[in-house]
């Protein structure tokens, strides 16, 4: 047998938000100011009473194995905020612990994927969702959203998202609050999207990480709470990272039917155990007593938004859609193809960021890791300071285009 490697993971592009993030740290350490509006991460130190409960739970011994779906305490409590929050009844046993939202995504696309069936996702959307789908041997089948002239936000398209129906298709991924878009899905479409999952037989994988994290008095809305039809065939995604200011620690849940609760546990037994321990007391606190420190960083975001987005609007060339929610920016820069940077020429989004890193030491995303190529997602999930700043450097590199 050759010495080869797998071609699944070969085939796996490694996370461009993730890279950009860690490029722009090492930066950073190593003496450039570098700006970084790439990885969603917020800037905020975790609340104080999580930190507390953590200290707690490390000297009450917590510190073992736990039960691999989740201690009974974190299971308890994300069921009865789904309850109070959203509306959705679930057992404690309909709900697995997972080591951030992101294994909650793969375990659930592992317990709905038979090799070659298709997820219709919507795009632009998050770097990974395609990745994860060919790594549980699935197939991504993608739908394009469209801007509304209305309110220049990107809206759903439910008539693509009909077109990509097939036979084969087993699921779609659908995120809202919606990142990179800052879309919020609306009760209308939330209907029609479920109508269509229903007629069609196929499931929905809700991701409602950024849940907690809408603006303009938009309302999140899950899925699964719009009927008992809906609810049988959808998994709900969540987790502490970005409302809470948690991305370290990495806790994250999924509550869906019973038997896709017990096959991702299946999965999750032998694949991480459990999520770390102390982690796990810790979010029980953070989801149970942390609403008013939740409230004070979402307006801090709402802020920063209105900053960033009047800052786009004042620079020549660049324009944006209109965020509701997460706390990503879009930003629209074809009109500058064409022009050079110090002789480089600016042929994509790839090209843009990589010279606004180089020359003007700002870090963004390029749309191609959202399949929207033509933007850069710009996150404000950073201090005012930082985005004055930043927007400063970002319109010195338009002005010195040729
Ligand atoms: N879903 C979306 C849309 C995200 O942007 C992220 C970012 N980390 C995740 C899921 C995963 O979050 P985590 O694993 O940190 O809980
Ligand atoms: N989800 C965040 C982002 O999109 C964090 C990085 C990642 O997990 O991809 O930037």
């Amino acid at each position: 047998m050759p010495l080869t490697l797998s071609g699944m993971c070969r085939s796996i592009a490694s996370s461009v938000t993730l890279a950009i993030d860690s490029k722009a740290k090492a930066m950073k350490a190593s003496g450039v100011d570098v700006i970084g509006f790439g990885a969603g991460e917020p800037d905020f130190d975790t609340p104080k009473a999580i930190r507390d409960a953590a200290h707690t739970a490390i000297e009450a011994g917590k510190t073992r194995y736990t039960p691999s779906s989740g201690i009974a305490e974190l299971r308890a409590t994300a069921a009865a905020k789904l309850l109070r929050d959203n509306g959705l009844t679930y057992t404690p046993e309909q709900i697995i612990v997972t080591t951030g939202a992101k294994h909650a995504l793969l375990g659930a696309l592992l317990a709905l994927i038979n090799p070659g069936d298709e997820v219709i996702i919507p795009t632009p959307c998050w770097v990974s969702y395609p990745e994860m789908v060919r790594m549980a041997g699935g197939k991504p089948v993608f739908a394009a959203m469209v801007q509304s002239r209305e309110t220049n936000g990107f809206v759903l398209s439910i008539e693509n998202v009909r077109n990509a129906v097939t036979p084969k298709t087993k699921a779609i991924l659908i995120n809202s609050p919606h990142n990179p878009t800052g879309m919020v899905l609306t009760r209308d479409e939330l209907e029609e999207l479920a109508k269509l999952a229903v007629r069609n037989e196929f499931y929905v994988i809700s991701d409602e990480i950024y849940e907690k994290l809408v603006y303009d008095g938009a309302k999140h809305i899950s899925i699964a709470s719009l009927g008992d039809d809906i609810y049988r065939q959808t998994i709900v995604i969540n987790g502490v990272s970005k409302s809470y200011a948690m991305t370290g620690w990495r806790i994250g849940y999924a509550a869906a039917p019973l038997p896709i609760i017990k096959l991702m546990g299946s999965y999750q037994s032998h694949a991480t155990s459990n999520p770390t321990s102390i982690a796990q007391w810790a979010s029980v606190t953070a989801i149970n007593d942390c609403e008013e420190s939740i409230e004070t960083m979402r307006q801090a975001f709402e802020a920063r938004r209105v900053n960033m987005l009047r800052e786009i609007e004042s620079i020549q060339g660049l324009s944006c859609a209109v965020p509701q929610g997460a706390f990503y920016i879009m930003l629209n820069m074809q009109r500058l193809y064409g022009k050079t940077y110090d002789g480089n020429p600016i042929m994509d989004a790839m090209t843009f960021s990589a010279l606004l890193l180089e020359y003007a030491h700002v870090a963004v995303v390029p749309g191609e890791a959202f399949e929207a190529p033509g933007t850069c997602r710009l996150s404000y999930a950073c201090s005012q300071e930082d985005i004055t700043r930043g927007m400063e450097r970002i319109r010195k590199f338009v002005s010195e285009l040729k």
